[in-house]
Parts: C-alpha cells; sequence; structure tokens
C-alpha cells in the first residue's frame, strides 16, 4: 500500500488535474443543456429529454466537487471563529437535516481561540463530512460536534455519528477519488476534505465501528499569542 506522502502527493495530483479538465468541460456541458432544453419544449417525448438533463445535472454536479479541489484564484486566510463557522454551516444544511430528522448536539470549551483558514474551503469540508453523516443515518439520530483545544495550539474538531459505520478493512480506503458505496455518490467529497485541511497545516482522520457510527476528527493550527517571556531575577547578583 502506499505511504501517506505517496498518497498526499497523488491526491496534489489528481487536484490539479481535475481542476483544470472540471473547467474545460463545464462550457460545452452548459451549452448541450441550453439545446436540450430547447429540444425538449418541441418534443412529447419529454422524459427522455429529462433523462438526459438528469445525467447532465450529475456530470455537473461531479465537476463541481471537482472544482473544489482546484485553488481558488484568490484565496484569502483569514482569523475565523470556529463557533461561528459552525453555527453557520449548521444554517447551509438545515434542510437537509430537518427532512432526515437529524439533530445536531454541538459542545464546545468556554474559550474557542481563533483559526486561520480560508472561509469557503473550511465551511466545505464541515458539509461534506456532515453530509456524509446524514447520509449514514437514514432512520435519522444525533450528530454530536465536540470542539476543544486538547493541546495548546491545536484546535481538535470531532465530528460524531451513530450511522451504519465503515467495515474495518475500509477505513485506509477512505479519501481515495472515487470509493464510494453510495449509488449517486461520487466518492470525492471525502479526498476533498483531506486536501483541504493538509493546506491549512492540519490532520483528519477517522475512527468506525460497523452499527454503532463514525467519529472524524480534525485538528487546525490556532492563532496563538506571541509568547513574550518574563524575566524574574532571583536574589541579589550586584554584589
Ligand atoms: P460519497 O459521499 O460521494 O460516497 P465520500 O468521499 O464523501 O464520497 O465518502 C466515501 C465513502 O466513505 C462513502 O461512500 C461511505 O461509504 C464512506 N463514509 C464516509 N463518511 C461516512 C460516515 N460518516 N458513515 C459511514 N460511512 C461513511
Ligand atoms: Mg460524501
Amino acid at each position: 500500500t502506499d505511504s501517506l506522502l505517496q498518497k498526499s502527493e497523488k491526491l496534489a495530483l489528481v487536484g490539479q488535474m481535475a481542476a483544470g479538465i472540471a473547467h474545460e468541460i463545464r462550457n460545452p456541458l452548459t451549452s448541450i443543456k441550453g439545446f436540450i432544453q430547447l429540444f425538449r419544449s418541441n418534443t412529447k417525448q419529454k422524459e427522455y429529454y429529462d433523462l438526459v438533463l438528469n445525467e447532465l445535472e450529475r456530470i455537473n454536479i461531479i465537476l463541481g466537487e471537482f472544482l473544489v479541489l482546484a485553488k481558488p484564484s484568490v484565496v484569502v486566510f483569514k482569523e475565523i471563529d470556529v463557533k461561528k463557522l459552525i453555527k453557520d454551516v449548521v444554517t447551509l444544511i438545515n434542510s437537509q437535516l430537518m427532512l432526515n430528522n437529524v439533530q445536531i448536539k454541538v459542545e464546545m470549551d468556554e474559550h474557542i481561540p481563533s483559526i486561520s483558514c480560508e472561509e469557503t474551503q473550511m465551511k466545505q469540508v464541515f458539509i461534506n463530512i456532515l453530509k456524509n453523516s446524514i447520509e449514514a443515518m437514514p432512520n435519522g439520530g444525533i450528530i454530536e460536534i465536540k470542539v476543544q483545544e486538547k493541546k495548546k495550539g491545536k484546535l481538535s474538531i470531532c465530528i460524531i455519528d451513530q450511522g451504519t459505520g465503515i467495515p474495518s478493512d475500509r477505513i485506509s480506503t477512505l479519501g481515495e477519488p472515487f470509493y464510494t458505496t453510495k449509488e449517486k455518490g461520487t466518492g470525492l467529497g471525502l479526498m476533498t476534505c483531506i486536501r483541504i485541511i493538509e493546506s491549512h497545516n492540519g490532520t483528519f482522520h477517522i475512527s468506525s465501528e460497523l452499527n454503532k457510527g463514525t467519529t472524524v476528527e480534525i485538528t487546525i493550527p490556532t492563532i496563538t499569542q506571541p509568547y513574550i517571556p518574563i524575566m524574574i531575577q532571583l536574589g541579589d547578583t550586584s554584589k
């Protein structure tokens, strides 16, 4: 099997290629979609056109995920309050939570230091992870998000679900492009998460127990205050 480094180099390469190819395919795709919509309005066989349109939409979704892998033209790292970031993400996916009867419980230390991150990318990470958790709980349940500064300078964020879990022999496959067990999955969500977290000098770890649930732990460096040493003189050294 690949070493971690080989894996991450491969991912970097795939990311660059993905970005280029996705951009190139998007333009003709948009024009094909336009024509199909036009033809559809002049026919009785609308269901065939709908089928084609659905497939085009699926290609579009896959390309969308690939484009996230691309470095955006402007990467802006900002000081971000994790509490607010999580709140924003939960609002974004609120309709999916309600539709699937899933509740989110957030547990945070009193004082959580800020992190420096690309806001859109970091939101994408949480969305991908939470979506996987929702999809793993077909009968609903609770997702716990725990935020702690476990070690000085490192913020740990755990996302814990009560879903189907992942077989232990599959854990090492996670994050490989196109690995999916879902009929409509892309197998690109976790890979995107890992790429983004690595570019933030963080770590990404998944543990899981079949039929119990899955825990994703992310760590991200915090913004630390400059350390100012204090000198204390012991005793009188002047004599
Ligand atoms: P996708 O969601 O499109 O399948 P991902 O990269 O997001 O692609 O996930 C890859 C696979 O990892 C999923 O198909 C699923 O089998 C497994 N997986 C990821 N997260 C979870 C989770 N929280 N619970 C159970 N299985 C998971
Ligand atoms: Mg996914």
